[in-house]
Protein backbone atom coordinates (compact mmCIF):
# COMPACT_ATOMS: atom_id res chain seq x y z
CA UNK A 1 0.00 0.00 0.00
CA UNK A 2 1.53 3.11 -0.98
CA UNK A 3 1.45 6.00 1.65
CA UNK A 4 0.22 8.98 0.41
CA UNK A 5 -1.38 12.38 1.55
CA UNK A 6 -5.03 12.43 2.37
CA UNK A 7 -7.14 14.23 -0.02
CA UNK A 8 -10.59 15.13 1.06
CA UNK A 9 -12.65 16.87 -1.35
CA UNK A 10 -13.94 20.74 -0.36
CA UNK A 11 -17.49 19.86 -2.24
CA UNK A 12 -18.63 16.62 -0.24
CA UNK A 13 -15.75 16.39 2.35
CA UNK A 14 -15.30 12.68 1.31
CA UNK A 15 -11.77 11.36 0.60
CA UNK A 16 -12.91 8.07 -0.96
CA UNK A 17 -13.50 8.71 -4.38
CA UNK A 18 -10.71 10.97 -5.45
CA UNK A 19 -8.51 10.53 -8.48
CA UNK A 20 -6.10 12.51 -9.85
CA UNK A 21 -6.49 15.28 -12.69
CA UNK A 22 -3.35 16.65 -14.07
CA UNK A 23 -1.47 19.78 -12.46
CA UNK A 24 -1.82 23.44 -12.53
CA UNK A 25 0.52 25.83 -14.49
CA UNK A 26 2.65 25.93 -11.04
CA UNK A 27 2.76 21.89 -11.49
CA UNK A 28 0.86 21.16 -8.36
CA UNK A 29 -1.16 18.46 -8.51
CA UNK A 30 -5.14 18.28 -9.46
CA UNK A 31 -7.32 16.14 -8.53
CA UNK A 32 -11.28 15.66 -9.04
CA UNK A 33 -13.96 13.81 -6.74
CA UNK A 34 -16.04 10.99 -8.12
CA UNK A 35 -19.13 11.06 -6.20
CA UNK A 36 -22.41 12.18 -7.33
CA UNK A 37 -22.55 15.66 -6.33
CA UNK A 38 -19.14 16.09 -6.83
CA UNK A 39 -19.08 17.60 -10.01
CA UNK A 40 -16.60 17.63 -12.72
CA UNK A 41 -14.67 20.45 -11.18
CA UNK A 42 -10.86 20.04 -9.90
CA UNK A 43 -9.26 21.47 -7.10
CA UNK A 44 -5.95 21.31 -5.59
CA UNK A 45 -5.01 20.16 -2.13
CA UNK A 46 -4.78 23.20 0.07
CA UNK A 47 -0.80 23.13 1.00
CA UNK A 48 0.10 24.76 4.21
CA UNK A 49 2.93 27.17 3.54
CA UNK A 50 5.25 24.69 4.99
CA UNK A 51 4.36 22.08 1.93
CA UNK A 52 4.48 25.34 -0.52
CA UNK A 53 6.13 24.48 -3.55
CA UNK A 54 9.34 25.55 -3.36
CA UNK A 55 9.88 27.91 -6.46
CA UNK A 56 6.12 29.54 -5.79
CA UNK A 57 7.81 30.30 -1.88
CA UNK A 58 10.82 31.86 -3.89
CA UNK A 59 8.65 33.86 -5.96
CA UNK A 60 6.10 35.61 -3.02
CA UNK A 61 8.92 36.31 -0.95
CA UNK A 62 10.93 37.51 -4.33
CA UNK A 63 7.62 39.76 -4.77
CA UNK A 64 7.29 40.71 -1.48
CA UNK A 65 10.63 42.26 -1.23
CA UNK A 66 10.42 44.01 -4.14
CA UNK A 67 7.07 45.47 -2.74
CA UNK A 68 4.45 43.84 -4.61
CA UNK A 69 1.31 44.18 -2.89
CA UNK A 70 -0.28 41.04 -1.30
CA UNK A 71 -3.32 41.04 -2.94
CA UNK A 72 -0.74 40.93 -6.30
CA UNK A 73 1.70 38.44 -4.91
CA UNK A 74 -1.27 36.35 -4.53
CA UNK A 75 -3.13 36.59 -7.26
CA UNK A 76 0.10 36.31 -9.27
CA UNK A 77 1.30 32.94 -7.52
CA UNK A 78 -2.38 31.56 -7.48
CA UNK A 79 -1.95 31.12 -3.47
CA UNK A 80 -3.62 32.46 -0.83
CA UNK A 81 -3.34 36.11 0.64
CA UNK A 82 -2.61 34.33 4.01
CA UNK A 83 0.16 32.16 3.08
CA UNK A 84 1.57 35.60 1.64
CA UNK A 85 1.29 37.28 4.69
CA UNK A 86 3.02 34.33 6.35
CA UNK A 87 5.86 34.64 4.17
CA UNK A 88 6.18 38.24 4.00
CA UNK A 89 6.64 38.24 7.84
CA UNK A 90 8.70 35.10 8.21
CA UNK A 91 11.41 36.13 5.20
CA UNK A 92 12.69 39.18 7.23
ZN1 LIG B 1 -16.76 15.27 -3.59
Amino acid sequence: MTCYQEITCPTCGSGNNIMKSGRSALGIQRYRCRNPGGGTKTFMPSYRYKALEPSVKTQAVDMAINGSGIRDTARVLKISKNTVMHLKTSSG
